[in-house]
């Protein structure tokens, strides 16, 4: 493989995610995308997309991860458009819609219901291609699904999340917000007024033990325990090629991702070593936990989001990476907010324990070259 590349893009999807990795050679360039932002990103979304060479729109994988509007209405906007008229081309779509989730469970939520109606109709056999149309989601046991992209020179993707139980929550979440709608399928005019942000989050109180040298204190702070079973639902997986590597959180729970992790690890083995984590649920204290510092050995920790409505990422979760990583970290963000900022300073001392990186000034979106 003559000049191998492999980049992580965090465009600016305000306070949601939508990521654009590229990898392959001088020959050709692979593409996967993970989320779209919520709708108000879409100007900046779409004109990444709009990007794309002439002639060459193909994608290896779209992943839309869960249904919160923060990372679906964008993909939603863009599916809406008559096919010909897409700005890219996917070659699978892996999304876990109301069907897959029934036939996991007997269990579908309202924007997901948009989106698996566009799917349907309009790339059908694109859908979950790599698990037969069905779920996307890990096995109670065996080994993890692993996913070589076809055609695409060694990109393998290993699914750490959601897990089945995950799933059966979302399909009874999805029912109740079914119960609540009325809407006629196929009217997307209708379906876009009633596109409004419903995500919550019910932090609890529980705790997993963890390294030592997370002080007491910040060990209560991370809460560890996200209550929202459309974020329990997300599609979470490591990504490796050309011998880096990147574990793709989404807003997935901790317990599930950390499970999955230990499932991947080798007899002897305690830690999983990768070159970088996108954080999970934007650097959310409840997406976070000791226990997860203590199984990932990485270098660079990627935050996405602006701040706007949750105020991410939380200063306990950053400050738990910068304690507890095992290799002195960078921290990437796709924006500068007052909510990141504050890290900047002591990261440019000439003692300092970590590294940061922000767009320029008055710029949004940021670029990880894992590989360059
Ligand atoms: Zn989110």
């Amino acid at each position: 493989m003559a000049h191998p590349f492999f980049t992580v893009e965090m465009l600016p999807a305000r306070h949601g995610d939508a990521l654009w990795i590229e990898f392959g050679d001088a020959g050709r360039t692979r593409r996967i995308l993970i989320d779209g932002g919520p709708l108000h990103a879409w100007p900046e979304f779409s004109a990444r997309l709009d990007r794309l060479p002439a002639g060459d729109q193909r994608v290896e994988l779209l992943v839309i991860t869960h249904v919160d509007t923060d990372h679906i209405e964008g993909i939603v906007r863009l599916l809406a458009l008559p096919r010909a008229k897409w700005p890219i081309e996917p070659m699978d779509i892996w999304f876990n819609g109301y069907r897959q989730i029934a036939a996991q469970t007997d269990l579908g939520g309202r924007e997901g219901e948009f989106l698996s109606a566009l799917i349907h109709r309009r790339a059908y056999d694109e859908w979950n291609h790599a698990f037969g149309g069905k779920a996307v989601v890990v096995p109670g046991k065996g080994a993890l699904p692993r996913v070589a992209l076809p055609d695409d020179r060694g990109m393998v993707l290993t699914l750490l999340s959601p897990d089945k139980a995950k799933l059966a929550t979302m399909g009874r979440q999805w029912r109740k917000d079914v119960a609540q709608w009325e809407l006629d399928p196929g009217d997307l005019d209708a379906a876009w007024v009633q596109l409004v942000d419903e995500t919550k989050f019910h932090p609890g109180a529980e705790l997993t033990l963890g390294p030592e040298d997370l002080t007491a204190q910040l060990r209560a702070q991370l809460k560890g325990t996200d209550a929202s079973a459309a974020n329990g639902s997300s599609i979470a997986f490591l990504a490796e090629y050309a011998g880096k590597s990147c574990l793709f959180l989404a807003d997935a729970h901790m317990k599930t991702v950390c499970a999955s992790i230990r499932r991947l690890l080798a007899p002897g083995q305690d830690r999983l070593r990768v070159d970088a984590v996108k954080m999970a649920h934007h650097g959310s204290r409840n997406n976070l936990t000791p226990e997860f510092m203590q199984l990932v050995d990485a270098e660079h920790f990627l935050f996405s989001s602006n701040g706007d409505k949750f105020k991410h990422p939380d200063a306990q979760a950053v400050e738990a990476v910068i304690r507890g990583a095992r290799r002195k970290p960078t921290l990437w963000f796709n924006y500068r907010s007052p909510f990141n900022e504050r890290w900047e300073a002591d990261s440019r001392t000439a003692h300092a324990t970590y590294a940061t990186r922000y767009p320029p000034h008055g710029e949004a979106g940021i670029v990880l070259p894992l590989l360059a």
